[in-house]
């Protein structure tokens, strides 16, 4: 079967109308996989005796003459950040390298239930926290277009994973940025949905007022699918919302005639790559000649997104992974002679260098006497931010910005400086302050061939709406329309 290209619905019906079983199309993944990722690097872990039992259980449906399930049969790569039951989640890190957690993350088990394939769990910067998956701390990822270049991240394990078909689609998991830019590093779609739609249940916290998790995918309507079967109500996570989940398949055809689209100034000014202005300024006329008006607007404080999101994140990733203490989960330390020994060796020898400096950094905002300068600063900040949306949405109906200032950096560039890396997050972490739904559909490239992301924003709750204006854009620049 040709891999390239392979949709949802194209995989599904594969396996329904029995031009494959599903045992043999997780296997053509597997020879995939074995002989590209020692290239690039998406996985980390292999799930195949689940993978098998999985497909297998889809097989025997089809023979007994029943309907899949939506996902019936379709491979899927998931982030190492989400638990999997019997199945290793490090998070990227050593200090949970030997985890098997008991359970699945829910978004994982409602996969299962829709007849996924779980092919293995995909590398990402530790504890993802990242844009380059440099910060793996077992291997770095390559850029499946460009191998000298990385995927971004920090899911970049499993952009790099469906951008090379080594999955049909991938989740994520977003807190700044790490769904979208991956799938603009790598010429996927990707989708940060509101936050409180998907349960965060199971995925190894980061910063839990920031977290997403979603799809990556080929194309528009595979979020849509995606998104419908994760998101939704569950008690075990109290800040997922309980609302009525929208048919998003059904809604991607609706008409973007008339729709509002705002364009902020703040997000095409200084340090904006001109190939990539080029391309999101002729992405914005392409929608304009579908129907929508193209509103200008403003979004006065991101200029203080990065500070803000900086000191929100490490502060409650601080606090996150304090847990990691050697006694209730994953390494510890040997021979340590007493009880703080313990403690501080597990997590000295356990934690990459970024995720102390994350920790460091997050303790000093969060610490008396600063408390009040940084992080109580930071999050009326926050507020700010998401003011400057309300008010923007009073008016539009979604907003376009380029997902990133630059294309995919070349492994290395910015690994000795940190704070070139966490600019270059400038366009993706507003919208997780704001906890807006967001995703990125490739938008063109490079004269190096490499891919540009096109970012689109919307209302709380509203992911419909992101979804059918990506879908049209991505319909009207297909080879074939
Ligand atoms: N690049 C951002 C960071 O390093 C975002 C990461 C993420 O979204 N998980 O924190």
């Amino acid at each position: 079967m040709n891999l390239n290209s392979l949709t949802i619905d194209a995989a599904r019906s594969a396996v329904q109308d029995r031009k494959v079983t599903a045992t043999t199309l997780a296997e053509e993944f597997y020879t995939e996989i074995q002989k590209d990722d020692p290239r690039i690097g998406a996985y980390l872990i292999l799930s195949k005796d689940r993978a098998l039992e999985q497909a297998g259980r889809m097989d025997q449906l089809v023979s007994r003459g029943e309907k899949l399930p939506p996902l019936g049969g379709v491979p899927i790569g998931i982030k190492d950040v989400l638990t999997t039951r019997g199945v290793r989640t490090t998070a990227g890190s050593k200090i949970l390298g030997n985890y098997i957690p008991p359970c699945d993350c829910t978004a994982v088990s409602r996969l299962e239930a829709a007849g996924a394939v779980f092919l293995g769990k995909t590398n990402c910067d530790e504890f993802a926290m990242g844009s380059s998956n440099e910060n793996s701390a077992w291997h770095p990822v390559r850029n499946p277009r460009d191998p000298s270049r990385v995927p971004g991240g920090s899911s970049g394990g499993s952009a790099a994973a469906v951008a090379a078909d080594m999955a049909v689609v991938a989740l994520g998991s977003d807190t700044g940025g790490s769904i979208r830019q991956p799938a603009s590093f790598c010429g996927v779609v990707g989708l940060m949905p509101t936050y409180g739609r998907v349960s965060r249940y199971g995925l190894v916290a980061f910063a839990s007022s920031l977290d997403h998790i979603g799809p990556i995918t080929k194309t528009v309507k595979d979020a849509a699918i995606v998104l419908r079967t994760i998101a939704g109500h569950d008690s075990m996570d109290s800040t997922s919302a309980d609302l009525p989940v929208p048919d998003y398949v059904a809604e991607l055809e609706k008409p973007v005639q008339g729709l509002k689209i705002g364009v902020a100034k703040e997000y095409l000014g200084e340090g904006l790559d001109r190939e990539v202005r080029y391309a999101v300024e002729a992405a914005i006329q392409k929608l304009e000649s579908l129907g929508c008006k193209i509103v200008e607007i403003s979004l006065p404080h991101t200029k203080y997104a990065i500070p803000t999101y900086y000191i929100v994140a490490t502060a409650e990733a601080s606090s996150n992974l304090a847990r990691f203490d050697g006694v209730r989960y994953g390494y510890r330390a040997r021979d340590a002679r007493t009880l703080s020994e313990m403690y501080r060796r597990t997590r000295d020898e356990g934690f990459g260098a970024e995720v102390k400096r994350r920790i460091m950094l997050g303790t000093y905002a969060l610490s008396a006497g600063y408390y009040d300068a940084y992080y109580l600063k930071a999050q009326k900040v926050r507020t700010l931010i998401a003011r400057d949306f309300e008010e923007a949405f009073s008016k539009v109906d979604a907003i376009v910005t380029p997902t990133c200032p630059t294309a995919a950096f070349k492994l290395g560039e910015k690994a000795e400086n940190p704070l070139a890396m966490y600019l270059a997050d400038i366009y993706t972490v507003t919208a997780d302050l704001a906890g807006i739904p967001g995703i990125s559909i490739p938008c063109g490239q490079t004269r190096e061939n490499l891919p540009i992301g096109l970012q689109i924003l919307g209302r709380h709750f509203d992911e419909a709406t992101v979804l059918r204006v990506a879908h049209a854009y991505e319909q009207a620049v297909a080879p074939s329309a």
